[in-house]
């Protein structure tokens, strides 16, 4: 295994209930290291641009309206195979489906307000960091 840093947005359903601490308190125990942090409103344009993967889907324009109702809290986590971790840290996208423990199973309000993002894949994880962070604002 190696050492990687992926890409998590606390979303707006979980800063709007002050859940950025008690999300950020799961991921540090589950071992990923928090190397950049930045809390952020982000325009339309941010984030379309950020999913524009899924702008075909039904549910994109609710995603955008929904990403840029409040603050989000986005971060890089790094750790030993981190992509993948994350991923089984946050659960299921649909909380109905989320494993017990997960961020997703604790706060996830729905399918759309599922509280956090993150990488899916070493190529996304290494896009979606560069998206938002420069070399000097991560820090190990
Ligand atoms: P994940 O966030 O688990 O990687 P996806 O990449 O498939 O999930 O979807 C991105 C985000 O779009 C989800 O986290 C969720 O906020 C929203 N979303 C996905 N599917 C639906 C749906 N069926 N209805 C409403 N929102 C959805
Ligand atoms: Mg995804």
């Amino acid at each position: 295994m190696a050492v990687e840093q992926t890409l998590s947005i606390i979303k707006p359903d979980a800063t709007r209930r002050n859940l950025t601490g008690a999300i950020n308190k799961v991921i540090e125990e589950a071992g990923l290291r928090i190397v950049a942090q930045k809390r952020l409103r982000l325009s339309r344009l941010q984030a379309s641009t950020f999913y524009a993967v899924h702008k075909e889907r039904p549910f994109f324009g609710e995603l955008v309206e929904t990403m840029v109702s409040e603050p989000v809290v986005i971060q890089v986590l790094q750790g030993e195979n981190a992509i993948a971790k994350y991923r089984d840290v946050m659960g299921a996208t649909n909380p109905e489906n989320a494993a017990a423990g997960t961020i997703r199973k604790l706060f996830a309000l729905n399918i759309g307000e599922n509280s956090v993002h993150g990488s899916d894949s070493a190529e996304n994880a290494a896009n979606e960091v560069r998206f938002f962070f420069s070399g000097m604002e991560i820090v190990g």
